[in-house]
C-alpha cells in the first residue's frame, strides 16, 4: 500500500489516565528514589505546550494534527505555579536535570517567567538544577538572550539537515533552515553552553544530510546527535524499514569525518559518545564529539531515570506509555506537599517500564503502532 494510502485509527490516549490516590503511607523524600528495577529518578521532562509550529511527519503529521484537531484547552494547562510546585516535590526526590519540552516550548507565553521559577529550585545538596530545553529552534533567534538571562542553563536544537528542500519537507510548514541556524548561533552568543542538535535519521529521507550535518558542527563546540526514527505515538505510520541504525551512522561517518568512541560522561546517558579523530588517530578534544541515540536498536531501558509530566499534569514513567498517572488533580485538590511528595513516590517506586527493551517480543496492539501518547503531548 502506498504511504498516503496508510489509514492510521487515532484513540485519544489523552484521554485514559489512572487516578492518583492520596497515599495513607508518607514517603518522605531522601534525595534517592528507585523504581522496581533499581533506576533511581533523576531526569524530569516536562511537556509545557501541546501545539507546535512545525508538523513533522514523525512527530504531527499533518492528516492528523490539522485544523480539526483538539488541542488542550488553556484551563487543562498546569500553570507555571503548578509546574513549579510539583517540580519541587521530584526534585525532593533526586531529580537534577529539569528540560522543557512540548510540542513546541517556546511557544508558551512568557515561558522566561517558568524557567526563573525552576531555576530558583535547589536539589536536597544545595546544588542549582541543570536546566535545559528542547526546540525546533524557529523562535530561538528572538528567544535566546531572554532564556539565558531568565537562568535556563543549555538549549538542545532540533535539526534534519542542511539542504533547504528537505528541511522544508521535514518540517511540512516550509519553514528555512537559515532561520534555525540564525537561531542556534544566537544561542552561542547569549552564552548557552553545553548546545546540541538532534537530528532524527530517516532512511530514505535525510540520511544522506549525517556527513554535511557533521561537517557543518565539527570543531563548532556544538555536539550532533543521531537519532534513530522510534516509534513513538500512533499516528506517524512507523516502519521498521525507515530507521537507520546507528552502527549505519558511525560506519558513514568513519568513512569521511573519522570518530573514535568515548566513555558515557553520565550514568541514564541516552546519546553513545564518539569523539572526533585527529591526524594520530585518536580524540582531538578541539574537534568535539557526536552522539548516536540507538532508541530502536540498542534499547537503554536499564538505566533509564527519567519521569515525562505532560501539558495537563500527567506522570508518564515511559515515553512509550499508554497512561498517565494524574497529578494535576491532586494539586488542584487539597494535597500537602507532603502528600504530592509521597504521591510521586509510590507511582515511581512501582514503576517496570522498559518498552524499547521489549518492543520486539510485545504483542502487535502494545508493540510498533499500538495505543500510544503522542510525543507532542508528553514530550521528547
Ligand atoms: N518541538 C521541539 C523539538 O522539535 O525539538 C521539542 C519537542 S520534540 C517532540 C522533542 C524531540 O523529539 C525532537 O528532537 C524530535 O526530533 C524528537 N522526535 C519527535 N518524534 C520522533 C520520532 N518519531 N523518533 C525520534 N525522535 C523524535
Ligand atoms: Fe513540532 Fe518538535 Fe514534533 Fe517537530 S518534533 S512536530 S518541531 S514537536
Ligand atoms: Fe526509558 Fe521507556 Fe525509553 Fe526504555 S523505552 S529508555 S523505559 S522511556
Amino acid at each position: 500500500m502506498p504511504m498516503t494510502d496508510r489509514v492510521i485509527p487515532l484513540i485519544d490516549q489523552r484521554l485514559i489516565s489512572l487516578k492518583t490516590a492520596l497515599p495513607a503511607q508518607h514517603v518522605a523524600p531522601t534525595g534517592l528514589l528507585h523504581d522496581s528495577l533499581h533506576r533511581p529518578l533523576r531526569d524530569l521532562r516536562i511537556s509545557v505546550t501541546d501545539r507546535c509550529n512545525f508538523r513533522c511527519s514523525y512527530c504531527m503529521p499533518k492528516s492528523v494534527f490539522d485544523k480539526d484537531y483538539q488541542y488542550l484547552p488553556q484551563q487543562s494547562l498546569l500553570s507555571f505555579e503548578e509546574i513549579t510546585r510539583l517540580a519541587g516535590q521530584f526534585v525532593a526526590h533526586g531529580v537534577q536535570k529539569i528540560r522543557l519540552t512540548g510540542g513546541e516550548p517556546l511557544l508558551r507565553k512568557n515561558l522566561e517567567v517558568l524557567i526563573a521559577q525552576l531555576a530558583a529550585l535547589r536539589t536536597p545538596e544545595g546544588q542549582p538544577l541543570d536546566l535545559t530545553l528542547t526546540t525546533n529552534g524557529s523562535l530561538l533567534a528572538r528567544k535566546a538572550k531572554g532564556l539565558k538571562d531568565a537562568g535556563l542553563n543549555r538549549v538542545t536544537v532540533s535539526l534534519d539537515g542542511l539542504d533547504d528542500a528537505i528541511f522544508r519537507q521535514m518540517n511540512d510548514v516550509d519553514f528555512p533552515v537559515a532561520d534555525v541556524l540564525a537561531g542556534i548561533e544566537a544561542a552561542q552568543r547569549a552564552g548557552l553552553s553545553d548546545i546540541k542538535v538532534n537530528m532524527v535519521v530517516k532512511r530514505g529521507t535525510n540520511d544522506h544530510e549525517i556527513v554535511p550535518m557533521a561537517r557543518h558542527f565539527r570543531a563548532t563546540g556544538i555536539t550532533l546527535r543521531f537519532i534513530e526514527y522510534m516509534d513513538v505515538g500512533a499516528t506517524n505510520g512507523w516502519r521498521m524499514d525507515e530507521v537507520l541504525p546507528s552502527a549505519d551512522v558511525i560506519k558513514q561517518l568513519q568513512a569521511e569525518l573519522p570518530v573514535v568512541p568515548l566513555e558515557p560522561s553520565a550514568p541514564g546517558e541516552t546519546a553513545q559518545r564518539w569523539g572526533y579523530a585527529g591526524a594520530d588517530g585518536a580524540h582531538d578534544p578541539s574537534l568535539g564529539e557526536v552522539g548516536v541515540i540507538s532508541s530502536v536498536t540498542q534499547a537503554f531501558c536499564g538505566t533509564c531515570n527519567r519521569a515525562r509530566l505532560s501539558t495537563e499534569g500527567q506522570l508518564y514513567l515511559c515515553l512509550f506509555a499508554s497512561q498517565g498517572h494524574d497529578l494535576r488533580s491532586l494539586i488542584r485538590g487539597s494535597a500537602s506537599d507532603a502528600q504530592l511528595a509521597s504521591a510521586i513516590a509510590h507511582i515511581w517506586q512501582g514503576r517496570t517500564d522498559r518498552y524499547s527493551a521489549l518492543r520486539s517480543s510485545l504483542p502487535a496492539d502494545v508493540g510498533a503502532g499500538g495505543r500510544r501518547v503522542e510525543m507532542s503531548y508528553i514530550g521528547g
